[in-house]
């Protein structure tokens, strides 16, 4: 399957410089990150904990894992023990749970502070200003360090929409700033959308089925 080394390449060349790339490697088999590992992809993304201690087991270790779903305080061990950056944290226990677990395992890990523009109930995330009150905890406690916000736009075929969600999350982003200059990062965009993410000021796009194709749920 050389598809996956051409995808990789090919969104080297179009994304600007600075813009990190998450390959969203989800549900999809080792064989498929091992491709783009050899394409010379070193960041991942994997959204269930099970799935991300098994892959980082196989995986080189200089693979930067990125941890996108939604984390259950039951697994936060998991995934502190293997995960470089948590894109996904949306309430201030789970951050708590982060932070204790980090100092327990001696190792500092990367937050994204999660917030919810999108239309979609199902979507889970910080208010703007939950996010805001989050960030102030989050300087007070060891372990954690937050680099940014993380955030999607609805599932929509209206451009205006989605332009609208990703100026949103990008406004959060500043707001952030004004509490932990530090924090630059900016994680918004997927496969259909990075586009117009990257126009409202994307730093990390989070793509996977551009990358692997269809996912095969199981
Ligand atoms: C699955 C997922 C992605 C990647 O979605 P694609 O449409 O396959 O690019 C990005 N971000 C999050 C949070 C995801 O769960």
């Amino acid at each position: 399957m050389p598809r996956i080394s051409n995808k990789i390449a090919e969104l080297r060349r179009v994304l600007p410089a600075g813009v990190k790339l998450v390959a969203v490697s989800k549900f999809h088999p080792l064989e498929a990150l091992q491709e783009a590992y050899a394409a010379g992809q070193r960041r991942f993304g994997e959204s269930r904990a099970d799935e991300l201690a098994a892959k980082a087991e196989a995986m080189p270790a200089d693979v930067e894992w990125h941890f996108i779903g939604h984390l259950q305080t039951n697994k936060v061990r998991r995934v502190v023990a293997c995960a470089s950056v948590i894109e996904s944290i949306d309430s201030g226990r789970l951050l708590r749970a982060v932070s204790a677990e980090a100092v327990r395992q001696g190792r500092t890990v990367g937050l994204l502070l999660q917030v919810h523009v999108a239309a979609e109930e199902t979507k889970t995330g910080f208010t703007p200003d939950e996010l805001l009150a989050a960030a102030r905890v989050a300087l007070t406690l060891p372990g954690v360090e937050v680099r940014g916000v993380m955030g999607m736009a609805t599932n929509t075929d209206r451009t205006d929409r989605i332009l609208a969600d990703f100026r949103a999350i990008a406004d959060v982003g500043r707001r952030l700033r004004e509490i932990i200059p530090g924090a630059a990062e900016v994680s918004m965009g997927m496969s259909g959308d990075w586009p117009l993410a990257i126009g409202q000021g994307a730093t990390i796009v989070r793509i996977g089925s551009a990358i692997f194709g269809d996912r095969q749920y199981h």
